[in-house]
């Protein structure tokens, strides 16, 4: 069967715009409140001579009590426990937080090949130099990419198939 990709980060960070843009269509609800993904939603994306199988989620919000984000997260985790290549998703106009850090951790919990992606690079000589900061997550090299201008993805997914 196809593999499975899942694209987790914390919310707002461009994963539902990504999903959308490898979808080729507006699948998932792109949204300027955090969090608005709540449900896993799926898309079969071809790149290359290669098909599998995209997964949205809502977000993950490492320490949050609230009941939806809890439920965000545990989503998330589902999805992880499925995919067979994660993409983590960042954000360069935000920078690198702490709650980064803690979905590296359960990334690296998992044992699943993660590709680091740095979301919101519209400008390759503006913020390649605030890419680089993102190897301090431990998850290996960052790939650059604008989910909305549609920069860096060729890249990108030559390093996800690369793990099919
Ligand atoms: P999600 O919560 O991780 O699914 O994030 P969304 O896809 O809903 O996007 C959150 C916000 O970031 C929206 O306002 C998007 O338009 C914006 N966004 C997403 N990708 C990019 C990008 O590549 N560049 C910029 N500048 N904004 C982006
Ligand atoms: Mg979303």
């Amino acid at each position: 069967s196809k593999p499975i990709v899942a694209v987790v980060g914390r919310p707002n960070v461009g994963k539902s715009t990504l999903f959308n843009t490898l979808a080729g269509e507006r699948i998932s609800i792109v949204q300027d409140t955090p969090g608005v993904t709540r449900d896993r939603i799926y898309a079969e994306v071809s790149w290359l001579n290669y098909n599998f199988t995209l997964i949205d989620t809502g977000g993950i919000e490492p320490d949050s009590k609230d009941v939806i984000l809890s439920q965000m997260r545990e989503q998330a985790q589902i999805a992880i426990d499925t995919a067979d290549v994660i993409m983590f998703l960042v954000d360069v106009r935000q920078g690198l937080q702490d709650a980064d850090g803690k979905v590296a951790d359960m990334l690296r919990r998992s044992n699943k090949p993660v590709v680091l992606v740095v979301n919101k690079v519209d400008d390759f000589d503006k913020y390649m130099p605030d890419v680089y900061e993102f190897y301090n997550l431990g998850i290996g090299e960052p790939f650059p990419v604008s989910a909305s201008s549609k920069l860096g993805l060729g890249d990108m997914l030559d390093e996800v198939v690369k793990h099919f």
